[in-house]
């Protein structure tokens, strides 16, 4: 038989490699980052249009590359960081394997324009699909421009496999948060689709944090220092009470590289312990120095585990550091240079009159009566209406019968609840009802009773309320007498400005939008102003996974995150106006059955089962 290996031309050899360098935009932005820093630049500029797929220059202020380096770097292992194995058991650059420009080179178009320091001249090279296309003399500054287009030109099934421009650019934006926080002492400047994203100064770390993260951050952050002989530990945590619902803010630095570590994220899980509600993530910053020589950079390229030596002794000392951090800013906080001023004692407080606590006793409490109403949550059940306030309300068609949800006339079609079907007359005679332990609504039906699940069933009038008033975009708007400003960081604001129109149908009303704060003018009538914040924080963390493109997806990801946020909730007290407004809005719904969660809204017992318990 004939031989039949053969070795494969290098370009086919780089298109493989590539498939494991670059997977989307964003590794080519880590990769081209990375290379900047590792080329000992001070300032860098990131360019890209529609999430990366059509352009990518990274333009840096580093060595440069001479003519020959400069031709050399698209090969194949070619790469100036390493030169024996022993090496890899010292890095202290970001790239080591000379993989990243072969990979990049095979599978779009790349320019790279580059000079050092002591040429006359520099290197304009172009490269297509590992082909070098021109390479001349270019009078340029010393440093280093890559310009990468048309990214899986050559690779349609790549291409078509990349999601939409908005989610490519949120990898790219985690990718730049990463490096950028890990090199607070170099200047950044991002710019997507012409409009810049960020302009961050040299800076230290806490600066950094909060030029990305907003101003809001600052308050937030508590520093934490621990200087061992294994491990140096610095950064900062989120206080507790800003733990949050979405796990965004968590990061963690080794010798000034993003890694990951479910197992060291454990660590001050522990540390936050009984701190936070469960169900919340804490927010973290954290660095870690060690010996090069006692961390194993994962040699997969795209990898961000790694490997330390005595990862249990790091863990106790990560553990501690963040603990004693908390506890310090918690028990001392006079010692906590950046304290929250709320926590000060009021310098008047030393000289007033020390009275004796007093306790008012309601010699009228009967604990066998039913709770009064508690204080209003949204959806107008508990809600006395706002009279008088009209006129505050915006757009002529107002129609005040909105705040008697009872009588919202829903949809104009027929109602299709299959219990009611064919019990018509009951669903217009629902007038008695009962709430059970705070948690359910019963009430009667020809057949026997139903048992509504009172947070799940209006988290379903809710849902369909706004999926319509998006739909139709006739949402009532409550005109807040003092327009808020909130506070969001330009990542958050990236997001509002994604579902902004969505959100202006369902009610608000925005004004100025700036680099940092957004005005709120006006909110939907089920939004308390009290809660405006937690609302767009909500909605906003929601979204934060992924913004879809698709407006239906969008619509119905906003209907439901405020239906869930805006809900009555299990512990509350309903009224009977209430209650009975509830149970004619839900069964006046398209879908009855279920919450927008899919989970059941009520269940029916009829008088047969209970007949049948009672044998
Ligand atoms: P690696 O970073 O693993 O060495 P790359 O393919 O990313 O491999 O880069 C190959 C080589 O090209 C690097 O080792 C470096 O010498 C050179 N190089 C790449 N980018 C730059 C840059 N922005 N400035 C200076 N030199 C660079
Ligand atoms: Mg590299």
């Amino acid at each position: 038989m004939a031989d039949i290996i053969r070795l494969l031309p290098d370009h086919v050899a780089n298109q493989i490699a590539a498939g494991e360098v670059v997977q989307r935009p964003a590794s080519v932005v880590k990769e081209l980052l990375e290379n900047a820093i590792d080329a000992g630049a001070t300032e860098i500029k990131l360019i890209v249009k529609d999430g990366g797929k059509t352009l990518i220059q990274i333009v840096d202020n580093g060595i440069g590359m001479s003519v020959t380096d400069a031709r050399l770097s698209f090969e194949r292992h070619a790469t100036s960081k390493i030169q024996k194995a022993e090496d890899l058991f010292n890095l202290s650059t970001k790239g080591f394997r000379g993989e990243a420009l072969a990979s990049i080179a095979a599978i779009a178009h790349v320019e790279m324009m580059t000079k050092t320091e002591t040429d006359e001249v520099g290197t304009h090279i172009k490269i297509e699909g590992s082909k070098i296309s021109s390479q001349e003399v270019a009078v340029v500054p010393k440093g280093t421009s890559m310009l990468v287009k048309n990214l899986f030109f050559n690779i349609p099934a790549r291409r078509n496999f990349l999601k939409s421009d908005q989610v490519e650019y949120r990898h790219i934006a985690d990718e730049f948060h990463r490096v950028a926080l890990a090199h607070p002492q170099i200047a950044f400047h991002f710019y997507s689709n012409g409009s810049e994203v960020f302009m961050l100064p040299s800076t230290d770390f806490r600066k950094r944090i909060v030029h990305i993260f907003g101003r809001k951050t600052n308050e937030k952050l508590v520093p934490v220092h621990e200087d061992t002989k294994v491990v140096r530990i610095s950064g900062f945590v989120h206080k507790p009470e800003f733990a949050k619902k979405s796990r965004g803010e968590q990061f963690f630095f080794a010798n000034n590289r993003f890694i990951k570590s479910p197992y060291l994220h454990h660590a001050i899980l522990g540390a936050f312990d009984g701190l936070i509600k469960p169900g919340t993530h804490p927010g973290y910053f954290l660095c870690l120095e060690v010996d090069p020589g006692t961390i194993d950079i994962n040699i997969h390229p795209t990898k961000t585990e790694v490997k330390f030596d005595d990862e249990h002794t790091l863990y106790a000392y990560l553990k501690s550091a963040v603990k004693h951090s908390l506890g310090q800013f918690n028990v001392v906080p006079a010692l906590d240079f950046n304290q929250d001023p709320n926590l000060n004692t009021p310098y008047g407080y030393e000289n007033k009159q020390v009275t004796t606590p007093h306790v008012s006793v309601n010699a009228g409490f009967n604990p066998f009566q039913e709770d009064t109403p508690t204080a209003s949550r949204g959806g107008g059940y508990t809600k006395t209406s706002a009279k008088g306030w009209e006129n505050l309300y915006e757009g002529l068609q107002v129609n005040k019968q909105e705040f008697e949800p009872s009588t919202i006339a829903f949809e104009s079609e027929e109602i299709n609840s299959t219990i009611f079907d064919h019990e018509k007359n009951q669903v217009d005679a629902v007038t008695t009802t009962f709430q059970l332990r705070k948690k359910y609504i019963i009430t009667t039906i020809k057949s026997g009773m139903v048992v509504i699940n009172q947070s799940r069933a209006h988290q379903r009038v809710l849902y369909e309320k706004f999926l319509k008033n998006i739909t139709i975009k006739e949402a009532v708007s409550q005109q807040l007498l003092f327009p808020l400003s909130l506070p969001f960081s330009s990542g958050e604001l990236e997001i509002l400005k994604e579902i902004k129109d969505n959100l202006c149908a369902v009610g608000f009303v925005f004004g100025e939008i700036n680099s940092e704060t957004v005005e709120v003018k006006g909110v939907p009538v089920v939004v308390v102003e009290s809660e405006v914040q937690m609302v767009m924080d909500q909605l906003i963390s929601d979204f934060q996974m992924e913004i879809s493109a698709d407006s239906f997806s969008q619509s119905d990801m906003l209907a439901k995150t405020l239906s869930k946020t805006l809900s009555v909730k299990t512990g509350e007290f309903l009224d009977q106006k209430s209650q009975i407004a509830l149970v004619n809005d839900l069964f006046a719904c398209k879908e009855v059955t279920l919450s927008p969660f899919n989970k059941p809204t009520y269940i029916t017992i009829t008088e047969n089962d209970i007949d049948r318990k009672f044998i």
